[in-house]
């Protein structure tokens, strides 16, 4: 029985926050509060994937109590999200009860044909997708023909429909208007052309699926925890026409008005937030910024600089991630470039300062010490940690003042500050 009726809403502007281990809440909270202060309101979503939860043998629970927790302790009275991040109908179950955000993740659908009927029923259905397709705010109308949206259709229509499957499950378990649904398409091989994403819209809002957000890939390689490689330019384009599409999906079928860009591995895109930043600005759009889960780069980071024993677990760390180097980036293939010949040996990192370490690891480009490959081969490195288990943990509550101290000044600084802040 509903006593209440809640319509969860999704803020204009939020970040995903990664919590590989669930003891940086407090600290990537601290962040968000930072950007209160400033007088802009940036909520959290903590979002952990099923990959994650498999590798670390964690339980999507921990997560909401570690979100639940933090939020109670410092006060925070703005919206907060637990993200079921990249579910679909086989991962989805174990998220029910503690998630009101879910990523539905379609992308392994893409390619696969629909009933040619769906698809027949899908074009008869919207004769405005043929032909001239005008949008405001962009310069030239794009051109279609039907042979075009049938393609489309018979890339993304399947695809669509498993969403509104995982939906439908959703609606029959927690309720209407009880979570936040986005869907995400950015773990596939081709980005999506604005046009195309108006027509996967319009499938989206045939599926009566209300999505907040939605995560296309976009032009060039979104790498975890490094630099954006791409055309900026281009970038900066098609960030535009898709925030321009989506304005007028909302209008022309009906979707959520709060219906924004979602920018996964969002983090460390330090070269394309400034176009992040402008391009909302001017379409007063709402923008979602997706971390990679690179706060447990930052506990490394902490540890290096507490010396000690956190620094002799970060040493530790790196020296069986490079002796299991194969087996930890197998999963990340498509998301990572390491280049072997600039991974220093473990010999050489053992004898390292804790500042030495962290400025290898610190993502600062102006440091010549900044080392990328060392950097990714961290990131995915945190099964290591996992492994060592209360020797982790220990570690980061031990040293928690300056393991805090950089999860916030990265989320803050790097990242809050440039994407929301235009600073
Ligand atoms: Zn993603």
């Amino acid at each position: 029985m509903h006593v209440a009726v809640e319509n969860l809403t999704l803020p204009k502007f939020s970040i995903g926050v990664g919590d590989r281990f669930a003891h940086q809440a407090k600290a990537q909270l601290a962040a968000c509060m930072k950007a209160a202060d400033a007088g802009v309101e940036v909520v959290p979503v903590w979002n952990k994937s099923n990959r994650e939860h498999t590798i670390i043998g964690s339980e999507p629970v921990e997560t909401r109590a570690a979100a639940d927790a933090a939020v109670k302790e410092m006060g925070w009275t703005k919206p907060y999200f637990v993200d079921a991040d990249h579910i679909n109908l086989k991962t989805v179950q174990r998220f029910l009860d503690s998630s009101n955000f879910f990523t539905l993740d379609v992308a392994d659908l893409i390619g696969q044909p629909a009933k040619p009927e769906d698809v027949a029923a899908f074009l008869g259905a919207h004769p405005e997708l043929v032909g001239t397709v005008t949008i405001p705010g962009i310069a030239e109308p794009f051109k279609t023909d039907k042979a075009f949206v049938e393609g489309v259709a018979n890339k993304f229509l399947a695809a669509v429909q498993n969403a509104g499957e995982i939906y439908g499950l959703l609606l029959e378990n927690k309720g209407a208007g009880r979570f936040v649904p986005e869907i995400s398409m950015d773990e596939t091989d081709f980005p999506q052309t604005p046009v195309e994403l108006l027509i996967i819209l319009a499938m989206i809002a045939d599926e009566k699926i209300p999505i907040q957000t939605i995560a296309p890939k976009f032009t060039g390689r979104f790498n975890k925890g490094v630099d954006y490689v791409g055309d900026v330019k281009q970038f900066a384009k098609e960030f535009e026409e898709d925030l321009a599409t989506i304005a007028f999906a909302i209008k022309r079928y009906g979707l959520p008005e709060n219906l924004k860009l979602s920018v996964h591995s969002g983090s460390d895109k330090f070269s394309i937030y400034k176009a992040i930043h402008d391009g909302a600005k001017k379409f007063n759009a709402g923008v979602h910024l997706k971390t990679a889960g690179t706060n447990w780069l930052e506990e490394l980071i902490g540890l290096a600089e507490s010396d000690g024993t956190g620094l002799a677990i970060a040493k530790e760390i790196y020296s069986e991630a490079l002796a299991h180097k194969d087996e930890l980036t197998a999963p990340y293939a498509t998301v990572i470039d390491i280049d072997d010949s600039k991974l220093p040996s473990a010999a050489e990192v053992n004898g390292w300062t804790g500042k030495q370490y962290a400025a290898a690891l610190r993502h600062d480009q102006s440091n010549p010490a900044y080392n990328p490959s060392f950097r990714q081969l961290l990131h995915v490195g945190f099964k290591i940690a996992a492994k060592l288990g209360p020797r982790y943990l220990q570690a980061l509550e031990a040293n928690e003042d300056v393991v805090a101290k950089n999860v916030t000044a990265n989320l803050w600084e790097r990242h809050i500050k440039p994407v929301f802040l235009g600073l």
